[in-house]
């Protein structure tokens, strides 16, 4: 049997060329009552409605026609999940992900195994029966070793009465997935982040073991021949058109439905979204995704694949969540998505969620609407509390203050070796001298400041009350130290260009920037502290 990324090489092209056709291919309407029947789509009538809305507003009626067939086609339950972090620590340099390995501030946490069953207690006393184990491409954290965070996960929802526990891992090898079947698994989760292989190789470095292709759209037969039938499939919206990457998971759906007779289990709708020390994040590209997109792949999604559960993620604001999922769908309310994280609250993570409203008030509101919430129990004691800031993240004013004078320092310093670079010829001394000083000023900044933004904020920040004012400008100070990440990553950056050319011109002006905009943002934080 010819595997799934032989047959995809062939389907390429035809692919690309329906992604972009400006007419529909049939008549949007009789699609529309094809799918109604629960048939799902090819992606030939993918691309028609898709074409549809590019001529007129077709948006709404495909939006009704998506929510009669999940009226129709996937019960009346919603069911909750929660992800839980295992590490953090990654050998890959996904160019859009806030792990990815040289992010010089991204928090690096492995969780043991007693901090993982602490932190697990906690999430079930919520209620939470639903898990999703994810983890990055951590060479110490090998499938055996994951086996045994499943294996307890299994252990413990089983004590409760039963649940499910999902994986979102680096692809495996088929026997890995037998052994974690065995361990209690019940569902494996993978984006095939873009289906385009051009765009594919550039967000993916060489050299990174996550660069291999075509294991990953095989890997679905691996899944299925170890004996796990349910699996959710998925690109991230934003790394490329989402047109060709929409059809090609319809493709690829469609290939496992003739093959195996298999419908995709969930259906992952992720966007591409901030992520501290991510550059390519941070600004509207041309394969950005607006809310009216993603709103259209939701549809066509629901009308692709009736019965499967479209997974919902805190990457997108509640409201508009809320506005979108459908009966049988995955909802996730609680989101921390660094490992351990709910043991200590709000801290940065692989990328940035929104707050959304008590797991309670959500079920609430799905029951307003005559939905079930499954995997949802009620509330029980748990022994294990979150902590009210972490020890180790704590920070008294004195010591931050002096902190604060130190960077104060390091800032003179970085601005008086700026000066010699541009004073100097690029062979005297004085320019080796502010060379090797940039390099030492680079290095302090990349771990003291890290670590001090990451105190102010789960440390300190929490511990203020205020009103609406006050939490705007601590969001403002939360997103100017995301982008001091940024720029030290690019000023590191630059300064390899520097290396090579000698020319500083662009150093320069970064590191001037910086160095006024660090200035501000520390008077600012005292000044506020000052006037609380
Ligand atoms: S997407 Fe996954 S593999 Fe890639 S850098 Fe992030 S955590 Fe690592």
């Amino acid at each position: 049997m010819a595997k799934f990324s032989e047959l995809f090489a062939t389907q390429q092209g035809r692919l690309e060329g329906l992604a972009t056709i400006s007419a529909p291919l049939r008549q949007p309407r009789a699609v529309l009552r094809t799918a109604e029947q629960g048939k799902g789509l090819e992606a030939e009538d993918a691309a028609s409605l898709v074409a549809a809305t590019r001529m007129q507003s077709w948006g709404a009626e495909i939006q009704a026609a998506a929510n009669q067939v999940r009226a129709r086609w996937a019960g009346k339950a919603v069911e909750f999940i929660i992800p839980v972090y295992l590490t953090s620590f990654c050998q890959n340099e996904c160019l859009y992900c806030g792990y990815r390995q040289s992010n010089p501030i991204a928090e690096r946490v492995r969780l043991s195994l007693e901090d993982f069953d602490k932190q697990l207690d906690l999430i079930l006393s919520w209620g939470h029966r639903q898990i999703e184990l994810v983890l990055s491409d951590d060479p110490d954290f090998g499938p055996d070793r994951v086996a045994r965070y499943v294996a307890a996960t299994r252990r413990k929802l089983d004590s409760l009465g039963g649940g499910m526990v999902a994986l979102c891992s680096p692809v495996y090898r088929q026997e890995d997935y037998v052994r974690l079947r065995e361990a209690g698994l019940d569902w494996v989760v993978e984006w095939q982040e873009t289906y385009h292989r051009p765009h594919f190789d550039r967000w993916h470095f060489t050299g990174s073991p996550k660069r291999h292709f075509e294991s990953r759209l095989d890997l679905w037969d691996s899944v299925l021949a170890s004996g796990i039938t349910k699996i959710g499939m998925g690109v991230l919206l934003g790394l490329y058109d989402f047109r060709h990457d929409v059809l090609a998971v319809i493709e690829h759906g469609n290939y496992l439905r003739r093959t195996y007779g298999i419908e995709p289990h969930a259906l992952g709708i992720p966007r591409l979204k901030p992520a501290r020390g991510v550059l390519a994040s941070q600004k509207r590209n041309r394969f950005s995704v607006s809310d009216d997109d993603f709103r259209l792949v939701v549809s066509i999604y629901h009308l692709a694949f009736p019965a499967s559960r479209l997974f919902f993620n805190t990457r997108e604001s509640y409201d508009l969540n809320i506005s979108l999922v459908a009966p049988g769908d995955l909802f996730t309310v609680d989101c921390e998505t660094l490992p351990g994280a709910y043991l200590r609250r709000h801290l940065p993570g692989q990328f940035s969620t929104h707050d959304y409203p008590p797991r309670r008030e959500v079920k609430a509101t799905f029951e307003k609407r005559g939905l079930t919430v499954n995997y949802l129990a009620d509330e029980t004691p748990c022994g294990a509390e979150v902590a009210a800031p972490a020890s180790e993240t704590a920070i008294d004013q004195k010591r931050w203050m002096e902190q604060h004078a130190q960077m104060r320092a390091r800032l003179q310093d970085w601005e008086a070796s700026l000066e010699q670079l541009s004073t100097n010829a690029s062979q005297t001394p004085e320019r080796q001298a502010a060379d090797a000083s940039l390099r030492e000023i680079l290095e302090y900044f990349k771990n003291v400041l890290t670590t001090h933004c990451r105190q102010e904020e789960s440390g300190m920040f929490p511990a203020l009350r205020g009103d609406a004012e006050l939490a705007s400008k601590l969001a403002a100070f939360r997103a100017e130290h995301e982008r001091f990440g940024v720029d030290l990553d690019k000023f590191e950056r630059q300064m390899i260009s520097y290396g090579l050319s000698k020319d500083p011109t662009v150093l320069l002006s970064l590191g001037a920037r910086m160095i006024r905009e660090m200035r501000t943002h520390l008077a600012a934080e005292e000044q506020l502290f000052k006037d609380r």
